[in-house]
């Protein structure tokens, strides 16, 4: 006898399961499910597959973050360091929103070109790390340089409408 609120599976009705696919999150069972890079799928989504450009792995994506904190770090540090000794007025837009446009850069290069939500995240943060560095220096710019910075920064690693 089967247990109360078992759940069997839509494509094998004689299967328990209570695996879920992790698109549709419709039931999927051992039988049927399809393991993709992305985690277990149901036949139907597994067929929809993401262009691996707009797909970045999750080693691409450490390489991604890596690459855009550690320049969030350098290039805060440093032109916080030239800010504080010239005592260069609204430099801080120059300082962060460059920073935002150079995290971009390498955010897009360190992923191997891909563009994706995480990315993104990693990108508009990094650019949100060199503003709360540099703001110390110079805090009138810095909110200007933030805008501006993770505007581009974001912009870089958009996917297109569209992608999931
Ligand atoms: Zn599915
Ligand atoms: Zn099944």
């Amino acid at each position: 006898m089967a247990e109360m609120n078992a759940a069997y599976c839509p494509r094998d009705p004689e299967t328990e399961t209570n695996l879920r696919c992790g698109r549709c999150e419709e039931l999927i069972c051992p039988n049927c499910l399809i393991h993709t890079e992305v985690g277990s799928r149901c036949p139907d989504c597994a067929q929809i597959r993401t262009l691996p450009m707009f797909e970045a792995s999750s080693g691409e994506l450490g390489k991604a973050a890596a690459a855009g904190f550690g320049t969030a770090i350098v290039v805060g540090i440093a032109s916080g360091f030239i800010l504080g000794v010239f005592n260069l007025s609204l430099g801080g837009v120059v300082a962060v929103g460059g920073a935002g446009w150079l995290i971009g850069e390498v955010v897009h290069r360190a992923s191997g070109y891909k563009q994706s939500r995480p990315l993104q995240w990693i990108a508009g943060l990094a650019t949100l790390l060199a503003f709360i560095i540099v703001t110390p220096f110079e805090p009138l710019g810095t909110l200007i340089g933030l805008i501006i910075g993770s505007y581009y920064a974001i912009q870089r690693v958009k996917p297109p409408r569209g992608v999931q």
